[in-house]
């Protein structure tokens, strides 16, 4: 479920996608106290894997408790007050110059909402979809360029075009080695690409920020603890080098086997053809880096330089082809 916003900044933007989300919620249930009924049932389900989840339980990505569901981490203490203030004021606006809790609720004052129930739930909602907002959402991108024209591209192409959750995209956790990675289709959708074999009943993992072998643990580790989660992937525990960084800041990458440096020297042309803008998608290419990341999987206990440059390459050339408005398989729209 992606609901795109205005690409304000800051606590703001949460507080305005917040606001969205709930209007929408109450459109969805009908009126806010069936609204405050519906989610008390979704409060009683005690199993935090099953919140969400429809009765048939099916995830339905397209109602409001799919959303609701989502962990919104309580923040650190002056960012939570914020959060907290931020809640207040626009519950006081929505009160005040809407008609969400009764044409003969409007408040003068913010206290005049201090023992309306209904204000106090519709307050507190807020407070939580800012926070679930906080953790849970993504900026949307698009390529804003058609990458087959012959006309030059932009210096900055790449283009945050809003915000937005999208709950199933969030229920996937993260891993410093990732088997899926996540990509914008024609800035609108997400789309989640398989990087590594995946076998049945393996937990699907997309990378929050940066892959171990682009950074070292300690430059993760600090990124993590602003979402306030530790890490217990193998590269964390067994503290992995960085392999990739270390061998293209040192220029000394050496292959050990003939397919390795076949696969990285195709990597490299491919990397400086994105760089160019002038890579077109081939599908012998995906093929061929999908089959030697397979092999490799299976051969190297801990992945090597090539194995993680042929992931990230895989991933930025459907990233490179399927984000921008108009994608070459045809249109988005
Ligand atoms: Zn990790």
């Amino acid at each position: 479920m992606s609901d795109l916003s205005t690409n304000f900044g800051g606590l703001f933007r949460n507080v305005h996608t917040s606001i969205r989300w709930l209007i929408k919620a109450i459109k969805e249930a009908g009126s806010v106290e069936k609204l405050k009924s519906n989610l008390k049932n979704v409060d009683e389900i005690k199993d935090p894997r099953l919140k969400g989840f429809l009765q048939d339980g099916k995830f339905s990505g397209n109602t409001f408790s799919s959303i609701y569901s989502l962990s919104g981490t309580m923040a650190h203490e002056p960012t939570l007050k914020a959060m907290a203030l931020n809640a207040c004021r626009a519950l006081f606006l929505i009160a005040k110059h809407t008609s969400m809790l009764g044409e003969d609720q409007k408040p003068k004052d913010v206290q005049d909402l201090m023992y309306n129930d209904l204000a106090v739930f519709v307050g507190c909602l807020i407070l939580k979809l800012i926070q679930i907002t906080m953790f849970n959402s993504h900026e949307y991108c698009a390529l804003d360029y058609p990458i087959h024209e012959s006309s030059p591209a932009p210096e900055n192409f790449d283009t945050t075009i809003g915000m937005g959750i999208s709950s199933w995209a969030s229920l996937i956790n993260h891993n410093c080695y990732p088997n899926a990675r996540r990509f914008f289709v024609c800035g609108q959708r997400i789309g989640i690409l398989c990087v590594r074999p995946i076998k049945k009943n393996d937990q699907i993992f997309d990378v929050y920020n940066t892959s171990f072998y682009e950074e070292d643990k300690t430059a993760r580790l600090q990124f993590m603890s602003n979402y306030q989660f530790d890490c217990s992937c193998q590269a964390c525990i067994e503290n992995w080098p960085p392999v990739l960084e270390i061998a293209q800041g040192k220029g000394n990458f050496r292959a050990k086997s003939p397919s390795e440096k076949a696969c990285y020297r195709l990597c490299s042309k491919i990397e400086v053809a994105l760089r160019e803008k002038k890579c077109e998608f081939d599908p012998k290419t995906a093929k061929y880096l999908t089959e030697y990341i397979s092999k490799a999987s299976k051969e190297e206990r801990v992945p090597s330089a090539t194995t993680c440059y042929a992931v990230l390459i895989l991933r930025e050339i459907f990233r490179a082809n399927y984000s921008f408005r108009r994608a070459s398989f045809g249109s988005c729209e």
